[in-house]
């Protein structure tokens, strides 16, 4: 008899012709493992099983994302930026934007992204002049913190490409902190 396990959530880069294209696209993935298997396991095993199948499929969404990541469609974060779709807003300015994530991986969890993308999918897409925009992008970072209480530690990461199960092509910050941080990072 085979256990069907809750999934978790990834978004997915969406294009915007489909109808799915006004919605947020999570990849629902749901794991199939044998309940015989799993209940013969060592409770470890089966966590470590798990976090294997959750990793692969967060692997495969971001290979899927990137696949789109040079068509120029719109992201969702074009729609959050038009405040289409709400998002819960930490600061905002002429030129930045900074949302919490939807899917935390802290207390605090925030996005801090371009309002005007001109091009900048990704970091390694970054050009001479993107240099003003990038500053203001780790600005806002630095004030983010600020506003959440996290100064004293927090993190920024930028994940650029598949191998860094980058999601969502248009350059985002995530701040993190509100926890200890660990190092190495996954
Ligand atoms: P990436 O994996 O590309 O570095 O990060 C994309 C981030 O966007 C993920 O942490 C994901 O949780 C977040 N995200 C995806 N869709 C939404 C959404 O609709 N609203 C918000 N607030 N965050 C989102």
């Amino acid at each position: 008899m085979a256990a069907s396990i809750p999934p978790f959530s990834l978004l997915r880069n969406y294009a915007a012709t489909t109808a799915r294209a006004f919605v947020t696209v999570k990849v629902k993935p749901s794991y199939t493992i044998s309940s015989t298997t799993l209940h013969h396991l060592p409770s470890r095993s089966r966590r470590l099983q798990f976090y294997a199948s959750a990793t692969n499929n967060e692997e495969a969404a971001a290979r899927a994302a990137a696949a789109n990541a040079d068509s120029g469609a719109p992201t969702i974060f074009d729609r959050i930026i038009a405040k289409e779709i709400p998002s819960s807003i930490v600061y905002e300015d002429e030129k930045v934007l900074a949302f919490r994530d939807i899917d935390p991986q802290a207390p605090v969890h925030v996005l801090v992204i371009p309002k005007f993308r001109d091009g900048l999918t990704q970091l390694g897409k970054a050009e001479a002049r993107h240099g003003e925009i990038l500053g203001q992008l780790l600005y806002a970072a630095k004030i983010v913190a600020e506003k959440e209480g996290i100064l004293d530690g927090f993190r920024v990461v930028i994940n650029n490409g598949s191998d860094a199960c980058q999601s969502v092509y248009h350059l985002h910050l995530h701040v993190l902190g509100g926890r200890q941080m660990k190092w190495p990072p996954g």
